[in-house]
């Protein structure tokens, strides 16, 4: 029988619904995927398999009865910020510990209802925070991508990077994932899979571990457009339980997929053509027109003014939610307690002994910006520098559908290359943070290859809730550069190799 593991959701969903073969092998082959691979890779925390085989096998019953829902049968991977019934969630630190919810997050609930098998938890950055997954307190996630000739180990991108890299090493079919920033879009860009952040408010952000709360998205990274519209399908709803979820009713985003972007008029921002810009990722926006000015759209110059502020901003409105969010952690209610003499010094130890050091930092600058004397200067501002923000797109919309711009600054780099200097690990988010700061949908779809045989990403930024327009326009460019798959599937020749010996 062929890989089971190869097919995309969309190929599995098909094939299921054939019989040609059953959710438990599907499931099995997985399970198969993530042992051998996940001592090389480390893209899951936690894996459950037999809470998989077990939805497999109620899916087989629900499939040989005709009565398959949308995602029935399929295996994915869920990043460790969603919290599991009874399964341990520990947003990838040590503060958590071994917490286990009493309850399930609001995205996952509506994907196991759809049918959809839970293979495990994924790495990510220590709550979210950072673009390389070098902040988790279970260690870096290894992208299954190489340089060209290279063994050198590259991230797979952040905060989802256990969520990319399983997803592009065929370790899930497609995996739930969050943006605050960027960690949809970046890590998916750095792994040749597609990410889609889709408008604030239309997943329900509860029962996701919160990083900066007014950012916060769910969405999906999947190896195709097709992939990740499906997905989306299902993880979209309006929840009561979340107030800033929107009541707007969720489109079959698959229907109308394929047809097309004739007359569709894009945009493309002269303020993203940002110093220092290599010219690889120049000539893959190049493409990225020409191949929408190809298939029938109009090319339109549009300036978005306040973009050079948004970084900045970016890094005040973020940690000061942030610090907020985070001061639940104090060893009394979740996860890690290390006792004190008394309660203030229990706090200390607690939060000292369980954040990390990205982690503190954060805390530490989003106190300052919050602090009396200080909140005027630097919150309010960064805050007015947001309304600056959306007002540039709500004017852009005007003139263009959706905008067009590259998803990252630069291909996938190797461990510690950034991590020494937080300026050019913030600058990965360059072109993202915009989208979070406006509240819009932003997807990344695999364009090119760099010189050094790794993938790069194209960003489409959309309209609130037009989603399936920014589909629809991803759609045709993959369709036009075709799939970027991992070319070796070194690590099961790691695992091997370790077998043998
Ligand atoms: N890299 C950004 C940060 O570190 C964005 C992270 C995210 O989107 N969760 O804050």
């Amino acid at each position: 029988m062929t890989d089971l593991t190869a097919l995309t959701l969309s190929e599995a969903r098909d094939g299921l619904r054939k019989k040609a073969f059953t959710a438990t092998e599907l499931t099995e082959a997985h399970v198969g995927a993530i042992e051998q691979a996940n001592g090389a890779l480390n893209a899951y925390v936690l894996t459950t398999p037999e809470h998989a085989l077990a939805q497999a096998g109620a899916s087989d019953g629900r499939l040989a009865k005709g009565d398959a829902r949308p995602l029935e049968g399929l295996p994915l991977g869920n990043k460790d910020l969603f919290c599991t019934n009874g399964i341990r969630t520990t947003a990838c630190s040590k503060i958590l510990d071994d917490f286990k919810p009493a309850y399930e997050s609001t995205v996952g609930g509506n994907l196991w209802n759809a049918g959809a098998v839970m293979l495990g938890k994924l790495n990510n950055d220590e709550f979210a925070m950072g673009s390389s997954n070098e902040t988790s307190a279970f260690g870096p996630v290894v992208s299954p991508w190489r340089r060209n000739g290279s063994d050198t180990k590259l991230v797979p991108g952040g905060s989802s990077g256990g969520s990319s890299a399983a997803v592009a090493a065929n370790l899930c079919l497609a995996a739930t994932a969050t943006d605050t920033g960027g960690s949809i879009r970046q890590p998916a860009a750095l792994t040749g899979t597609v990410g889609i952040k889709p408008t604030y408010g239309r997943c329900s952000r509860w029962g996701i571990v919160a990083f900066a709360s007014s950012l916060d998205q769910a969405g999906p990274i999947a190896k195709t457009v097709r992939d990740a519209a499906i997905m989306l399908t299902s993880m979209a709803s309006y929840d009561a339980k979340d107030s800033t979820s929107v009541n707007v009713p969720v489109p079959d985003y698959e229907t109308g997929l394929t047809s097309g972007v004739k007359g569709l008029r894009i945009g493309v921002p002269k303020e993203y053509r940002v110093e220092g810009m290599s010219s690889e990722i120049d000539a893959l926006w190049q493409k990225g027109i020409a191949i929408l000015k190809d298939a029938g759209a109009t090319i339109h110059d549009i300036s978005l003014p306040h973009t050079k502020y948004a970084l900045p901003a970016y890094y005040i409105v973020a940690p000061a939610e942030a610090s907020s969010n985070l001061a639940r952690y104090d060893g009394v209610r979740y996860g890690l307690r290390v006792p004190g003499r008394d309660v203030i010094e229990t706090y200390e130890n607690t939060r000292a002994a369980g954040f990390g050091h990205e982690v503190r930092k954060r805390i530490l600058v989003g106190t300052y910006v919050l602090s009396a004397g200080y909140y005027d200067a630097y919150y309010l501002k960064a805050q007015k520098v947001r309304t600056l923000i959306k007002r540039d797109f709500d004017e852009a919309w005007d003139k263009v559908d959706v905008v067009l711009t590259p998803t990252t600054p630069s291909p996938a780099f190797g461990f510690g290359e950034k991590s020494g200097d937080p300026i050019a690990m913030y600058l990965e988010d360059i072109f993202t943070v915009t989208v979070n700061m406006a509240g819009l949908p932003g997807i990344s779809v695999p364009a090119g290859l760099s010189s050094q045989g790794t993938p790069l990403g194209l960003q489409l930024i959309g309209k609130p809730f037009d989603e399936a327009t920014l589909f629809r326009t991803a759609q045709a460019i993959e369709t036009a550069s075709g799939r970027f798959t991992v070319p070796q599937t070194w690590w099961r020749d790691a695992a091997a190799k370790k077998g043998k010996s």
